[in-house]
């Protein structure tokens, strides 16, 4: 048996780690181009002349379910910022709550996630 060996895939591998980059970057630069978007639409949606056409109940609706939406986007753009800075960490990819390593795919779905499948359901 050895011993003081690095154990295989417990760090994330160079590749993956730049493709990973890669993606969250990819990423911000779609929320950050939809939160634009909302932001323009809400200005829209405060601006009366162009909302004639719609009943206070119906602006009142779409422009909460815009703010929520907007706030989410924000959310979701501040964890992938916080992601891409973490990149290089040494726990970037694992659990923050079991400390164990998350599987890649789902990295690569979620970047900006910090738990692994069982911890994000409890
Ligand atoms: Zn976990």
């Amino acid at each position: 048996m050895r011993e003081g060996g690095k154990s295989q895939g417990q760090t994330m591998k160079k590749t993956e780690r730049k493709k990973l980059e890669k993606k969250i970057a990819a990423e911000i630069k779609e929320v950050k181009g939809r939160i634009a978007v909302l932001e323009e639409a809400a200005k829209l949606l405060s601006n009366e002349g162009s909302v004639r056409r719609l009943s206070l109940r119906e602006l009142i609706k779409a422009k909460s379910a815009g703010e929520g939406e907007l706030r989410a986007a924000k959310v979701r753009c501040n964890k992938l910022e916080r992601a891409s800075k973490k990149i290089d960490d040494p726990d970037f990819g694992t659990c923050f709550f079991c400390e164990r390593v998350i599987p890649f795919e789902r990295l690569l779905e979620m970047p900006e996630t910090t738990r692994c499948v069982n911890c994000e359901d409890k």
